[in-house]
């Protein structure tokens, strides 16, 4: 079972993240105060980011009922540790009612803004079955995706800027990790590509393209480590390039300087240069 949970701030440390206890206490029974169980999978949306944040699984869980604020810290703490009283959930929460309190595991960052129009519920939780969720889950970044799997559907255009939206939110070290694994499908991203360059050379000063009678235009996509040396065709590797500059680099003297997901610093034949992807 997938849950999303809402909270107006969230740590940015797994560390403390896993510290919890995470509660809610609330007057009814509201759902999914039955519902959630250990091993469920839980997301959490921040609301000051408008994002989901973090992907954890549920540790240990509990819920009773509650005569007193008083008794309901103590049976938390009891099982799961002390709680900061001072936050919100525990200073608004009504004197007696219904707690639910669990901890997490397995951390994970995550970046997934919220579709637009979409309000998140009130009482801060929503199902992963719900039909929203689903799509807005379909945007996680699974540890053995490939990236034409965290590419939402859309036009070309679209998913490449959805994808270093997506990018952007994940440490380098996972951006790495990320950009050296295999596209299955690699026409997707090498069209979307295209169409962000406009079908031109990126290559400094050359802006070369070239026309054809039906009306588009022809345009490489090179590879900057070559297939051959186990280049793979990933975001940071592919450049769009005109016929004569694609077997420059192919042939010529290339040294890479700096290289990410959308910059490419580097010499070509003793010749400086800089190019960047033309960002969302
Ligand atoms: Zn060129």
């Amino acid at each position: 079972m997938k849950f999303i949970t809402s909270r107006p701030k969230l740590p940015p440390s797994a560390a403390e993240m896993a510290d919890g206890p995470w509660f809610n206490m609330w007057r009814k029974q509201y759902w999914p105060i039955n519902e959630l169980n250990i091993d469920a999978v839980l997301y959490w949306y921040e609301s000051a980011e408008k994002s989901i944040v973090w992907r954890t699984i549920v540790e240990d869980v509990d819920r009773f009922s509650y005569d007193s604020k008083e008794e309901a810290k103590r049976k938390i703490k009891k099982r799961f540790g002390e709680i900061d009283d001072k936050q919100s959930y525990y200073t608004e929460a009504p004197s007696q009612g219904f707690c639910l309190v669990f901890k997490v595991k397995s951390l994970q960052r995550l970046n997934l803004p919220k579709p637009d129009e979409f309000k998140f519920p009130q009482q801060g939780w929503l199902s992963g079955e719900h039909e929203i969720a689903q799509k807005w889950l379909e945007m996680e970044i699974a540890d053995d995706s490939t990236l034409d799997e965290i590419i939402p559907d859309g036009i070309p255009i679209e998913r490449l800027r959805q994808l270093n939206n997506v990018m952007a939110g994940i440490p380098s070290a996972r951006i790495k990790k990320i950009v050296s694994q295999t596209i299955r499908n690699d026409t997707i991203l090498v069209k979307a590509l295209k169409d962000l360059c406009h079908f031109s050379c990126q290559f400094p000063n050359c802006n070369v393209r070239i026309p054809k009678k039906d009306g588009g235009y022809y345009i490489e996509v090179a590879h900057i480590e070559p297939v051959s040396e186990g280049g793979r065709s990933v975001l940071g590797n592919l450049l769009v390039l005109c016929p004569n500059h694609h077997k420059e680099f192919d042939y010529g003297d290339l040294e890479i300087i700096e290289q990410t997901i959308d910059y490419l610093h580097g010499k070509l034949n003793g010749e400086e240069f800089e190019i960047s992807l033309p960002s969302a």
